[in-house]
C-alpha cells in the first residue's frame, strides 16, 4: 500500500510537496487533491511515466489525459496555439475547474493526448495541487485517481480503496470540493464545444464567448461518444443504476426490490439518501454517494431524475453514464 501524507489544503506542508515533487521527477505517480477530484499524476514532459498511468488506471491508451498546470504562461507551453477565447477564458475561469483543449505543443508527447494533435489542460483550483506542480517544475498529466471505468475519488480513502498499491504516494488534502470532473472544452473547432459537462456550467461559458455548443446525451442506453476517451459506462457503481422520472416512480419499483437505495430531493422510501436541490451541492455529494452505495451493499439505485436545465448537465451526463450498461 503506497504511503499517505497527509496536507493542509489551505497551507500545505513545504516537506511534504518536495518528497511527492521528487517522487514525479523521477518518474513515479502522486495521487493528489484538486478542487474536482482527485488526480493519478505524473510528469506529462517523460513518456515511461505517462505509460504507467494507463497501467496503474488499466486504461486504454486511445484515452487522453488532461495537462495540469500552474497558470497560463505554463498552459501556453504545452499548446502549439494560443487563441483569443483562450486568453478570455484564462483570465475568467482559472485557477477553476475548466479543460481547454488545444492544439498540442511539441513537448508533449503524443501518448499524452491519445495520439491526437490537441491537448487538455487546465490550471486546478487547489493550494495542493499548485505547489505541487510549482516544485515539480514540470506540467503534470492527471486523469481521476481510479481503475478504468470506476467511480471518481473525492477523498484519499477513496483513492487508496482504488489504485493504493499501484500509486508510489498519496497526498490527503480532504474532500475533493466540486466533486466532479472538469468541463472540458474545444477550442480547435470553429464553434467552441463541450465535450464534457464539468464543475464549470455551460451559462458561464456561453456568458464568456457567446456561442457554445454541446450535446447532451440522452438516453442512458445511448451514451454516446463525444469525444475521446468518454467511455460508454463509466462512473459506474456495482449497484444497477435507473434514473426514474419522479419520486412516486421510485418509491414504486423501490417497494418491488430488494437491496435496493433511492436517491431523492425529499426524504426516500425506505433505504437511501435525500439530494440536494441545488446542483452544485448535488454534484459535490454525487460520487461520494456513489462510492457510498457500494459500500452499503445495494444492487439497485433508483435515482429522481433532476430538472431538466443545462445548469443540471453535468449532473445529468454522470447520471446517464452510471445508468448505463
Ligand atoms: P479524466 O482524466 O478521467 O478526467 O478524463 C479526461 C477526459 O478529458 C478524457 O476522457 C477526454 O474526454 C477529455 N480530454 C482530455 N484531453 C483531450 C483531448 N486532447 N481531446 C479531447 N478530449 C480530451
Ligand atoms: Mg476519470
Amino acid at each position: 500500500m503506497a504511503p499517505t501524507l497527509a496536507v493542509d489544503p489551505h497551507a500545505p506542508d513545504e516537506a511534504a510537496i518536495a518528497e511527492a515533487a521528487r517522487i514525479l521527477r523521477a518518474g513515479g505517480l502522486v495521487a493528489f487533491p484538486t478542487e474536482t477530484v482527485y488526480g493519478l499524476g505524473a510528469n506529462a514532459l517523460d513518456e515511461q511515466a505517462v505509460a504507467r498511468i494507463y497501467a496503474a488506471k488499466g486504461r486504454p491508451s486511445g484515452n487522453p489525459l488532461i495537462v495540469h498546470v500552474a497558470d497560463a504562461a505554463m498552459a501556453r507551453q504545452v499548446a502549439a496555439e494560443w487563441p483569443d477565447a483562450a486568453e478570455r477564458l484564462a483570465t475568467a475561469c482559472w485557477p477553476g475547474p475548466l479543460t481547454l483543449v488545444l492544439r498540442r505543443g511539441p513537448h508533449i508527447p503524443a501518448s499524452v493526448t491519445a495520439g491526437l494533435p490537441a491537448v487538455g489542460v487546465r490550471v486546478p483550483a487547489h493550494p495542493v495541487a499548485l505547489a505541487l506542480i510549482r516544485a515539480a517544475g514540470v506540467p503534470i498529466a492527471a486523469p481521476s485517481a481510479n481503475p478504468y471505468t470506476g467511480v471518481s475519488p473525492t477523498t484519499a480513502a477513496h483513492v487508496a480503496a482504488g489504485l493504493g498499491d499501484k500509486v508510489d504516494l498519496i497526498l490527503d488534502g480532504g474532500a475533493a470540493t466540486v466533486g466532479l470532473e472538469s468541463t472540458v472544452l474545444d477550442l480547435t473547432s470553429a464553434v467552441p464545444r463541450v465535450l464534457r459537462p464539468g464543475g464549470m456550467s455551460l451559462g458561464r461559458l456561453r456568458e464568456l464567448l457567446g456561442e457554445v455548443a454541446y450535446e447532451p446525451i440522452t438516453k442512458a442506453d445511448d451514451v454516446a461518444l463525444p469525444s475521446p476517451g468518454l467511455a460508454k459506462r463509466h462512473y459506474a457503481p456495482r449497484a444497477r443504476v435507473r434514473i426514474l422520472p419522479d419520486a412516486a416512480a421510485v418509491a414504486r419499483e423501490a417497494a418491488r426490490l430488494e437491496r435496493v437505495g433511492c436517491w431523492t430531493f425529499g426524504p426516500p422510501p425506505g433505504e437511501g439518501v435525500m439530494m440536494p436541490r441545488e446542483p452544485e451541492a448535488y454534484a459535490a455529494r454525487l460520487y461520494a454517494e456513489l462510492h457510498e452505495a457500494d459500500r452499503r451493499g445495494w444492487a439497485h439505485l433508483l435515482v429522481e431524475a433532476p430538472p431538466q436545465d443545462d445548469a443540471w448537465a453535468a449532473v445529468h451526463d454522470r447520471l446517464r453514464r452510471a445508468a448505463s450498461s
